[in-house]
């Protein structure tokens, strides 16, 4: 195609997409202000977590916090607490994190210029894109997983979306086709696209607004995009957790580091299984190694599963009673002896979740 015939190709596309995404896109309470600090927030819940999920947290965030200042003067617990069962932890830390950084560096105002906010804590090219696209009307092409799989129908893209060396092919093709005079609705229309239309499984091409754009239909190939390249099977971690009673009848918690895999999360003493170790010997070792405790009266609650992105953990759910010793702390950054019934007030994982009940 000719430069001139495919700028008009892109701009009929453009005007095909957004007038479907004005009539049929979803009511959500994003959509509903521009303030940038509450798109800022969706568009990091949004990240790894489904729309239907993040609805909840979204109303739920924004009340608890309902301005960039709210946020940053906030205790991080209450961060968390709020984000629990949110997943990636890391996401409510560096937005706490950039909050502060906004206020005590920015006048507490959201940067309007894609290389500040790029800057904060936890910014990628993706959110800053859609934060500035979507907040201040920037230029900027989003691109993520869903909107790869789109361009990759689109036009028959052979490069894989899960390969780090195919990002750059990506953002050029969506850089091409950003609409730059509606960059936030646009990007808002091509991941409502990928979100309701070329879904994973089952494209629904037949009501696509832009199949006649499309060139795996065209050639009947949607179901062969996007490529991926293999990836290894998920590693399965065995894991015991030790809930300690003392004689009061608390239970001790222990808190995670703050970086890392559900950093400033609370838990009980855990560690893994060792090759030829049962699983009780595992939790009274665990439980020596990580908080220097001797317990007795150890008996078997409950077994859980959970899955991460990377990895899926078994865990042996034992209760047991203090014996003796001092806390020292091997790997968490704090402990507590709780009340049962307090619990729920401490930001928890969610395969700890899976248990609590059963206490
Ligand atoms: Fe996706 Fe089908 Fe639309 Fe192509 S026609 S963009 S494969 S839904």
């Amino acid at each position: 195609m000719h430069k001139k015939q495919l700028s008009k190709h892109y701009q009929d596309f453009r005007e095909a997409l957004l007038d479907w995404f004005r009539r049929y896109q979803r009511d959500l309470p994003w959509r509903r202000t521009d303030d940038p600090y509450c798109v800022w927030v969706s568009e990091v819940m949004l990240q790894q977590t489904q729309v239907k999920k993040v609805v909840d947290y979204y109303e739920k965030f924004i009340d608890r916090f309902p301005s960039v200042t709210d946020l940053a003067v906030a205790p991080l617990q209450d961060v968390l607490k709020v984000w629990e069962g949110l997943g990636y932890y890391a996401r409510a830390r560096n937005l706490h994190k950039a909050a502060q950084i906004i206020v005590n560096e920015l006048n507490g105002e959201i940067p309007t210029d894609y290389t500040t906010f790029r800057k904060l804590p936890g910014v990628g090219d993706y959110s800053a894109a859609a934060v500035q696209s979507i907040a201040f009307n920037a230029p900027y092409a989003t691109v993520d997983g869903n909107i790869k799989r789109v361009l990759a129908r689109l036009f028959l893209m052979e490069a894989p979306i899960n390969d780090a060396k195919s990002a750059k092919l990506f953002q050029q093709k969506a850089d091409a086709l950003l609409d730059a005079n509606e960059p936030g609705i646009f990007n808002q229309a091509v991941m409502e696209l990928g979100a309701v239309i070329c879904r994973p499984q089952s494209p629904a091409c037949l009501v696509c607004p832009v199949n006649a754009f499309c060139e795996a239909f065209d050639a009947t190939r949607q179901a062969e995009f996007p490529k991926r390249r293999e990836t290894k099977p998920t590693p399965e971690h065995h894991l015991t957790v030790g809930v300690i009673y003392n004689e009061a009848g608390e239970v001790l918690l222990t808190q995670r580091q703050l970086d890392g895999l559900l950093g400033g999360l609370w838990e009980f003493p855990n560690g893994e299984i060792a090759e030829g170790e049962t699983a009780e010997n595992a939790c009274v070792r665990n439980i020596a190694e990580v908080v220097n405790l001797s317990v007795t009266n150890v008996r078997y609650l409950t077994r859980v599963r959970h899955a991460y992105t990377h990895f899926k953990i078994v865990v042996d759910v034992f209760q047991c009673d203090y014996a003796s010793g001092e806390v020292v702390l091997n790997g968490p950054r704090d402990a507590k002896w709780v009340t049962v019934a307090a619990l729920p007030d401490y930001p928890l994982p969610r395969a700890t979740h899976k248990f609590l009940n059963e206490l």
